[in-house]
């Protein structure tokens, strides 16, 4: 029995497992592979979700999309990879393992940086985890305790990149519904963003200047050209001394790629990120592959793939098939995924679509809104309790166009 182990079971390392199953199929090697998914806990966590008000539906049980392809789950935390032995270590709350692998994934994705500023990981809460998010929920319900203390309805947002500007639009009607709750008047909500170079700075002028309207139109303030000094559980001093009140600061700025890419003997980009192929094998190794926020890949000929759900996800497909054919020495697909789009979530605002590399505003406001939330709870929902239409999406595409994200179950009805 030929084993894959898969480290992460986010959005690249589900496709990946679907991805491999598939191709052993096809191949009609499914008795002859093993497929393994070890993951923290046994949940898909649909990152890019984490914002949302209502987090029961952000995350999806293995038990729902992994068993009915028979993919096995290990709950634990993968500590090291012995690459001459070919074994991986996994440590959970009452044992350790020790599992060999044939051919090994890395989908561990990434994780929120956390500069050394006074305060951050004691005051700084955030929605790079449903766990992290989960306590951010907990901390709103609980400011009915604090209702007279200053900045009670004020939260800072550090970071006003994509998922920054996520968390202020959405936090604006969420902070004003708990101050209702609380029996105090919406109207003391306040939402600053505070970053240290511009507003959606990785934005051209038209996007950023449709993001700066919603902004405003919704109350938030925005302090830019300024960085965060220290963090308290009552506010935040900025570097130009101001001190600003708020019981909820949400650290949004930026990720950097797992940390088991440091065990690979390789350069890795500035994010962390490990080189891969073409077939996303990381160079210099034989039967590792990486995929997702873990890998650097071309997306095209000039861009290299982003930290992103819309790119992790395709990548864990190819990475199982390519893996599973390099298995029974079979020709590999090289990725590829040249077409690229954003859709941001403006709260109440609505949203933002837009075009290509170079960001062209395509759709906004409501019209917008309503891609988003097809997006959030069906495009990336990965089909449940049903092994046919798993394998039917776990099929590597190339992403040419808008329509190719459509998950091949809603194409018939939406294209
Ligand atoms: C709030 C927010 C909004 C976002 N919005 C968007 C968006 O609109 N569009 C978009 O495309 N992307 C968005 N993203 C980015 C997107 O979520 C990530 O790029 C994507 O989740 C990466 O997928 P992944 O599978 O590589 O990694 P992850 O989703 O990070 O999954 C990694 C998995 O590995 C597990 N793991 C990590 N280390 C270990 C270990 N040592 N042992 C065992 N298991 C481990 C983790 O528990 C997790 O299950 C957003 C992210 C956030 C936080």
């Amino acid at each position: 029995m030929k084993k894959i182990i898969i480290i992460g079971g986010g959005f690249a390392g589900f496709w990946s497992a679907a991805g491999a199953v598939r191709r052993a199929i096809e191949l009609e090697k499914e008795n002859e592979v093993e497929v393994t998914v070890v993951s923290r806990d046994s949940f898909l966590n649909m990152r890019p979700r984490n914002y949302e008000s209502d987090l029961s539906q952000v995350r999806i049980p293995f038990e729902r999309i992994l068993k009915p392809i028979g993919v096995k789950n290990i709950e634990g935390n993968v500590d090291g990879i012995d690459f001459d032995n070919k074994t991986v270590t996994v440590s959970s709350s009452s044992d350790t393992l020790t599992l060999p692998y044939d051919k090994l994934v890395l989908a561990a994705g990434s994780i929120l940086q956390r500069p050394n500023i006074p305060g951050l990981n004691e005051h700084a809460f955030s929605v790079d985890t449903y766990q992290e998010a989960s306590k951010l929920h907990q901390h709103l319900d609980n400011l009915v305790s604090k209702r007279s203390l200053a900045g009670c309805y004020t939260t800072i947002v550090v970071g006003a990149g994509f998922t920054g500007i996520e968390v202020a639009t959405e936090m604006v009607s969420r902070l004003k519904r708990v101050a209702e709750k609380n029996g105090d008047d919406p109207s003391v909500v306040r939402i600053l963003l505070v970053d240290h170079s511009d507003i959606a700075a990785d934005f051209s002028e038209e996007p950023r200047a449709v993001i700066k309207e919603a902004l405003s139109d919704l109350g938030i303030e925005s302090i830019t050209k300024v960085s965060v000094q220290s963090i308290s559980e009552d506010g935040v001093v900025l570097s130009n001394g101001e001190k600003l009140a708020a019981l909820t600061t949400i650290w949004t700025a930026g990720v950097k790629a797992s940390p088991l890419t440091s065990h690979f003997p390789v350069e890795r980009d500035h994010f962390g990120r490990l080189p891969v192929d073409q077939f996303l094998r990381v160079i210099g190794t034989e039967d590792v592959y990486a995929a997702g926020d873990c890998a650097n890949v071309l997306a095209d000929e000039t861009h290299v793939a982003l930290m992103s759900c819309q790119h992790a996800s395709p990548q864990g497909k190819f990475a199982g098939y390519n893996l599973t054919s390099n298995l029974f020495e079979k020709d590999s697909l090289p990725y590829g995924q040249p077409y690229y789009c954003t859709c941001l979530d403006l709260g109440e605002w609505g949203g933002l679509v837009t075009d290509g590399w170079d960001k062209k505003v395509m759709m906004k406001g409501m019209d917008a809104k309503g891609v988003k939330i097809e997006v959030n709870t069906k495009f990336i929902v990965p089909p449940l309790d049903d092994k046919e239409e798993i394998l039917i999406e776990s099929q590597p595409n190339y992403i040419n166009k808008l329509e190719d994200f459509l998950p091949y179950r809603y194409r018939e009805a939406t294209v």
